[in-house]
């Protein structure tokens, strides 16, 4: 049993003009699955192996001996996820439940907005921003590299990577217009919405 790249649910070029297909294909065929086959290396034949990644990630989020099998194992969670993420005609505000928990935190779509781009352009380097559920309230946070909030005990519903890697082909270093594109233009708000806890844990 190993790890395995999952597959994406639309193809390539279903996110032009605001991620190319160039970008979806390296994105996703190259970057992500080196994460996988990192992952499958490093952790064959141990106890790890027989793990879900969510297990691998909370066993190793605290050892620094086991950074290596983190960061990639991160790695390959947060990009699985990160592709749900987006959806071709996403983004704008969101309806149903999720709509009345964002004016609740946030005071509405547009300062939740603004604060998932200060979040995004703000995290100095490489590495994620986020929209999470953190008992019973939504946040907006931003992760270094390869972390990710559900080792900290928090729900993720939505996430942008603010890699390089994820933008630089179509946006050079404009990483604010990546993340405008993806808020008002990508953003699958039902899958977000399904990743809603019902109760605070
Ligand atoms: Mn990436």
């Amino acid at each position: 049993m190993s790890f395995e790249l999952p597959p994406l649910d639309y193809p390539f070029d279903a996110l032009a003009p605001h991620v190319s297909a160039r970008t979806m294909e390296f994105h996703h065929d190259k970057h992500h699955k080196t994460y996988v086959e990192k992952l499958n290396k490093l952790v064959e034949g141990g106890p790890l192996a027989k793990m879900s990644l969510e297990d691998v990630m909370r066993k190793t989020a605290d050892d620094p001996a086991g950074r290596a099998v983190f960061n990639n194992a991160a790695q390959a969670w947060n990009h699985a996820f990160f592709w749900k993420c987006m959806r071709p005609n996403g983004g704008g505000a969101p309806g149903g439940p999720l709509a009345e928990r964002l004016k609740q935190a946030f005071g509405g779509h547009d300062k939740f907005r603004t604060a998932f781009l200060d979040a995004a352009t703000g995290q100095f380097g490489s590495g994620w921003a986020w929209l999470v559920q953190s008992g019973d309230k939504l946040e907006v946070v931003s992760t270094s590299n390869a972390d990710n909030p559900l080792v900290r005990g928090k729900t993720p519903l939505l996430t942008c990577d603010v890699w390089e890697h994820a933008y630089y082909l179509d946006y050079q270093n404009r990483r604010a217009d990546f993340v405008k594109a993806f808020i008002d233009h990508l953003a699958n708000w039902e899958f977000a919405g399904a990743q809603l806890r019902k109760k605070a844990a």
